[in-house]
């Protein structure tokens, strides 16, 4: 269980499958990805896209280091609406948008996800965010709106290498990321079916 407005991060082996539950719905769940053995190659948010060929990733789409390398693999996803372009939260950026100081954000969280593996500041890239909701206007108009996600929701990721995965559980309370009330999430780690990967 993740509380509402913190962070977890572990390295997932290759094979393994990350579940990321949104118990309650509505709920934002920033998310960076690394290849463990050389955090440099990390997840890129362009790529990712132009790979996928759209900007609202599901089922079957790939999350990509900025090395060409499939990180991860959306294997299942009950949702279908998530975010690729709004990046997180930030204490400047909540001050900049809705003149409050020394907010809890995401980015913060990451920084403390990131310190035990010895990554910092220039190491946050624009991130994915699970179950957010930016749709873009015909017109270019983007906006940050009420999430799709209903309880129990969740996403499926499985680690084509070893990942290092760092997750924000969305403190956000001043735009609808979050329903304006951010909630717990379970993350879930499975190990692969050995009988499933006899029979590739
Ligand atoms: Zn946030």
């Amino acid at each position: 269980m993740v509380a509402a407005g913190e962070p977890w991060a572990r390295v997932l082996r290759r094979g393994q499958t990350l579940r990321i539950v949104d118990l309650e719905g509505r709920q934002a769940v920033d998310f960076l990805c690394y290849n463990a053995a050389n955090p440099e190659a990390r997840y890129t948010a362009a790529d990712t896209m132009k790979y996928a060929k759209t900007i609202f990733l599901t089922r079957g789409h790939g999350i990509y280091s900025d090395m060409g390398r499939r990180l991860l693999t959306i294997v299942e996803d009950t949702c279908g609406r998530h975010d690729t372009i709004g990046g997180c939260c930030s204490a400047e950026s909540n001050e900049l948008r809705y003149g409050v100081k020394d907010t809890p954000s995401c980015r913060a969280s990451f920084l403390r996800a990131l310190a035990p593996f010895g990554l910092g500041r220039r190491d946050v890239v624009a991130n994915l965010n699970f179950f957010m909701n930016v749709p873009v206007e015909p017109d270019g108009t983007m906006a940050i709106v009420e999430g799709l996600s209903k309880p129990g929701d969740h996403v499926d990721l499985l680690a084509e290498m070893d990942v290092l995965v760092v997750v924000s559980n969305c403190p956000q309370t001043r735009n609808p990321c979050n329903g304006f009330n951010p909630t717990p999430i379970r993350l879930i780690v499975t190990d692969p079916d050995p009988g499933a990967s006899r029979q590739a």
